[in-house]
């Protein structure tokens, strides 16, 4: 991802190297090719504002440290920045004091929940936790199928409606298996909730009430890496309507730039915590900002 952005980058620094100061006319000129490629990489255009808004101040205002020149300083300067807006250290899993740990998943149809919820069974697993699947996305008569086969895949126990019994509460499945959690002492309990395509109040509002009703630890917004401009739009609609503590950016194998990355972290001061890379269990990792940036500049 952001091939065409480090390109750019990197082509536009070469013409600052070697310079002893950079003039007003230098960093313009730089701050519009990083403009430029920040607009063509699908970041939203007030995230590319602010971000090359604060660029510039950083880049005038500084003075030049010994030991880089000019151009390695603005590097320097974009890379501090992206590794900024990206949450600056990894966040890690918050996990809750008296098991089990609550994980709430969010987002879109077709986001990439059910496929994540997997992922993270299967990672938790790996870690030595004993995780549970619960399927309360009952709005798809496929969901609780998907979630069924995909806990399959991950080796983690799936937590079901009976069925046959119609299409049932979501709010009672996601309180009831906490229960069960506590039972079959699993540590860890992950909620897939129901996702539409577009934004929709009356889903917003069950994943609003599944949160106030199992008081997860962790809310984690999951987005489609090639979701592009829409990225502001629907992690603001999230935000606001469920609260959430984490992204997860699924799809960063498919051939987007990534610019919803730097978007939904810019705008709403979440952190992203997991990349999602593929359709296989272990496509899947933790969100480490600085090699992100460094893969942005590279
Ligand atoms: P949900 O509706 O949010 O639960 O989304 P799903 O988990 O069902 O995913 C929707 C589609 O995207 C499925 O076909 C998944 O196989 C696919 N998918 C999910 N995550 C990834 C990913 O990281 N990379 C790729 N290439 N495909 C993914």
């Amino acid at each position: 991802m952001f091939n065409s952005l480090s390109d750019r980058l990197t082509a536009t620094f070469k013409n600052l190297r070697g310079k002893g100061r950079l003039s007003e006319a230098d960093v313009d000129a730089t701050i519009r090719e990083i403009r430029r490629a920040l607009l063509d990489a699908d970041v939203a255009l007030p995230v590319v504002r602010a971000f090359t808004g604060r660029i510039r101040e950083r880049a005038l205002s500084e003075e030049v440290s010994g030991a880089l020149n000019p151009g390695q300083q603005v590097v320097k300067i974009v890379n501090d920045e992206l590794v900024g807006i990206l949450g600056g250290q990894t966040r890690r899993l918050n996990f809750a004091k008296r098991p089990p740990t609550v994980i709430m998943l969010a987002g879109l149809q077709g986001a990439g929940k059910t496929t994540l919820a997997g992922k993270l069974a299967h990672w938790l697993k790996s870690e030595g936790h004993r995780p549970m699947l619960v399927a309360a996305d009952l709005q798809r008569p496929n969901a609780v199928n998907q979630l069924q086969i995909v806990g399959e895949r991950a080796g983690a126990v799936v937590f079901a409606p009976e069925p046959g019994n119609g299409v049932g509460d979501p709010i009672e499945v996601a309180t009831d298996s906490i229960e069960v959690a506590k039972s079959k002492l699993h540590d860890v309990v992950i909620v897939d909730t129901a996702g539409r395509l577009g934004i929709d109040e009356e889903l917003m509002q069950q994943a609003a009430d599944i949160r106030s009703a199992v008081n997860p630890d962790e809310v984690l917004f999951v987005i489609d890496a090639m979701i592009g401009q829409d990225a502001v739009k629907t992690a603001e609609a999230f935000l606001d309507g469920v609260d959430f503590t984490g992204v997860v950016l699924s799809k960063l194998d498919g051939d987007s730039r990534g610019g919803a990355a730097l978007s939904v972290a810019e705008v709403t001061g979440k952190p992203i915590m997991f990349a999602s890379t593929g359709e296989s269990m272990k496509d899947f990792e933790q969100f480490h900002p600085d090699r992100m940036a460094d893969r942005i500049l590279d």
